[in-house]
Parts: structure tokens; C-alpha cells; sequence
């Protein structure tokens, strides 16, 4: 599905909190407000409530994606999946007031989202209109004197409304946490910093949860969150997750860090053995593949690059074949491929190579092959100059 632009993707995982909402509505919240409502009833309000609150996540994602846009943040994809959405950027904001607005757009719509429809479902207006009567509602009347309708805004209402709150915590990768970490950027005009606070608060967040997850999972009741093990598992469960989201998005910042001013010249392998187009396979096995650990070999015709040729395109032709195949019927022509130039940074190779899920990339100067960018170097050159190992803090 494309919206705007952004592809939507559903991960199958949305399906499990799908029916954990639609089912928790269906036999818990709905028949408790309304003990009249017939089970048909509970199940239709519930089902169109669950796809509603799936339209709203999208909309918050939406609103990220199109403020980021409007900021020069280009916006990839957007995955809905178990703990809501998450927009994929394909570059991160440069300019602290582009991460501040970005971040801020969507509560700010899951916000308004919610106050309008808990002013729509109107049930201010069924209170004041009992009190004219003469009468104080109980909240149980006041809810039982709901339509269908209005007790599903009533809930969509409230649902976005905490859902702007929990994304407002200051934790990091939290929408909260990423206007703190503008904020701590713009003040101290220092990234890293920035970032190693905002996480080191998203990680004690984390915690927080866990242990309040554990402490639900052990029969303790907490406010808001109330008891139970289900209950308890899911928020140590998203506290989990808070948690690894936090410390990986420290780690890619420092490696992004680490390869930005290195140019791609400086650890790319060099010089490279080459092969021809009528080379057959199993000579480019034996002679090539068996005895060197180069991976691609570039195809010159002649002083001509033709093309490149690597061990995954060989591995897809029987070992029987080979000595009839040719290098040019496997190789990828030279518009098929992607290059990189020897003054590249690493950090946009790296990028490059995760993008098209390949594991390197040509690097070429003038028309001339210069070398072999691979990924397994990279990782190398970040292990050998302090590629992050341990936590923040
Ligand atoms: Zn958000």
C-alpha cells in the first residue's frame, strides 16, 4: 500500500495485538459498559474499534513521515506491526529543529485525534444534560446511555489520548525522547551527547517497565496498569523492547560517527584479480574463487569493465554446468550494478550495502576499477578503532 508516497508494509505481528484488542474488547470492556448489548453487538463495536485504532496509529506515523518530508527527512517506509508503528528514515535529521518537529507531529495528531473524538462521542454533553434533570449520573449509567457509535469514539478517544502521553515520556527512541535529544542538541550543539543522555533516560525507563511487568507478573496491583500476568508479561515485554531500541540506536549513531569522514579509499581491498567473459565457471572456481578470499570479480573485456561477477551467481548454477557456462552468462552487466567512488565515505557505503542487501560494492574512478568495498572490511576497520561494545552510560 502506497501512502503519499511512503510505502505501508503490515508485519504479521500486528495481527496477534489485533485480536488481543478486538477480543479484550469484545468479552471484557464492551460487555462491562453495556451488560444490555448483545454479544453480536460487543463483537462488531470491538472489530470496528480495533481497525479504527490501527487508522489512527497510521495517522501518527503519517504525521511524522510528512513533517520529516517537509524538513528534508525522506521517509522510506512505514511498518505497522505488534507495538504500533515505526517510519524507517533514510537519512536522519541534521538540523535539530527538523528531529524536533518530526518527532513532536505525531502525538501532537494522536493527541487531537483523541480530544476530538471524546468531544465527538459527546458524553460531557449527556452529563451536563442529567444534571439539568436534576440527577448526578453515575459514570455506569453515563456509559450505558451509550450508542454503539459514541462508546467506540469514547474509547478511541482515550486510547490515543494515553497514546500520545506514553510517546511524550522523555525516553529515548520514545517520540519524547527524540524532542529531549533535539532540545539537549540544540543547547549543547553536541549529537552524541545528546544522545547518550536521551538513551541512558529511555534505558531506566525500560527498566522501570520490566520491573513493573515482574512485579504485575508476582500479584501486585499497580495503578493505571492493574494486575495480572498477561497484563505484566506484555509490559516487561515492551520494556524489552524499549530497552534494545535504545542502546542499538546509540550504537548506530557512534558507528555512523566513527565512518563518517573516512573515505571509502582507505579500506577498500586493493588491487583486485580480475576475469574475462569467456572465462568458463569452473575455472573461475578453481583458480579464482578456491584461492583467494575475494568474493566479486570485476569482467574486463579487454581494458573494458563488462561487468561483475560474484560467488552467489556462480553458486546458482549446478557444479555439473560449469565447464559449458561462461562468466558472461551469469555476470551482471555493468548498467545492472551499483559503484561507489574511492571518495565515498564508509558510513554511506555501508548504508549502500545494507539497502540492496548486498556484501560490496565496486569502487570505480574514471571509468576505472579501483578496488572492492566490502562490508566484512568495514566491520573490521569498527572493531579495530573502538566500534562500540559496550552500553551508555
Ligand atoms: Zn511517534
Amino acid at each position: 500500500m502506497r501512502i503519499a508516497g511512503i510505502d505501508v508494509t503490515v508485519d504479521w505481528s500486528l495481527l496477534i495485538i489485533f485480536a488481543l484488542i478486538t477480543t479484550s474488547l469484545a468479552s471484557g470492556l464492551f460487555p462491562r459498559w453495556h451488560p444490555a448489548w448483545s454479544a453480536a453487538t460487543c463483537w462488531l463495536t470491538a472489530l470496528a474499534a480495533a481497525v479504527l485504532f490501527f487508522t489512527s496509529v497510521l495517522a501518527h506515523e503519517l504525521s511524522h513521515s510528512l513533517v520529516g518530508r517537509a524538513n528534508g527527512i525522506q521517509v522510506k517506509r512505514i511498518t505497522l506491526f505488534v507495538f504500533g508503528g515505526m517510519a524507517q528514515m533514510e537519512n536522519e535529521p541534521e538540523r535539530w529543529p527538523a528531529e524536533l518537529w518530526m518527532a513532536i507531529a505525531g502525538p501532537v495528531t494522536s493527541l487531537v485525534i483523541g480530544v476530538l473524538c471524546v468531544l465527538a462521542a459527546g458524553i460531557g454533553a449527556s452529563a451536563g444534560a442529567a444534571a439539568q434533570a436534576g440527577s448526578v449520573p453515575a459514570l455506569e449509567q453515563l456509559l450505558a446511555g451509550l450508542d454503539p457509535g459514541r462508546t467506540l469514539l469514547l474509547w478511541l478517544g482515550q486510547i490515543n489520548i494515553v497514546l500520545a502521553i506514553f510517546n511524550l515520556v522523555p525516553a529515548f527512541p520514545l517520540d519524547g525522547g527524540r524532542v529531549l535529544r533535539a532540545i539537549l542538541w540544540g543547547v549543547t550543539r553536541d549529537l552524541r551527547r545528546a544522545t547518550r543522555f536521551a538513551s541512558a533516560l529511555g534505558q531506566g525507563f525500560a527498566w522501570l517497565l520490566i520491573a513493573a511487568g515482574i512485579a504485575m507478573l508476582l500479584g501486585v496491583s499497580l495503578p493505571y496498569f492493574g494486575s495480572g500476568a498477561v497484563n505484566g508479561i506484555w509490559l516487561a515485554f515492551i520494556g524489552w523492547f524499549l530497552n534494545n531500541a535504545a542502546l542499538m540506536s546509540y550504537r548506530q549513531l557512534l558507528t555512523r560517527e566513527l565512518l563518517q569522514d573516512l573515505p571509502v579509499r582507505r579500506l577498500m581491498l586493493t588491487p583486485l584479480e580480475t576475469v574475462w567473459p569467456d572465462m568458463p565457471l569452473d575455472m573461475l572456481v578453481s583458480n579464482f574463487l578456491l584461492r583467494t578470499d575475494q568474493r566479486a570479480f570485476p569482467v574486463m573485456e579487454g581494458e573494458r569493465l563488462a561487468g561483475l561477477v560474484c560467488q552467489r551467481d556462480v553458486e546458482r548454477i549446478p557444479a555439473a554446468q560449469r565447464h559449458s557456462t561462461s562468466v558472461r552468462e551469469v555476470m551482471k552487466p555493468l548498467d545492472q550494478i551499483v559503484v561507489a567512488h574511492p571518495g565515498d565515505h564508509a558510513s554511506e557505503v555501508l548504508g549502500l550495502l545494507a539497502q540492496r542487501d548486498i556484501n560490496q560494492v565496486l569502487v570505480v574512478e574514471d571509468g576505472r576499477v579501483a578496488g572492492l568495498a566490502r562490508r566484512a572490511d568495514i566491520l573490521r576497520w569498527l572493531a579495530l578503532h573502538g566500534s562500540p561494545k559496550s552500553p551508555p552510560g
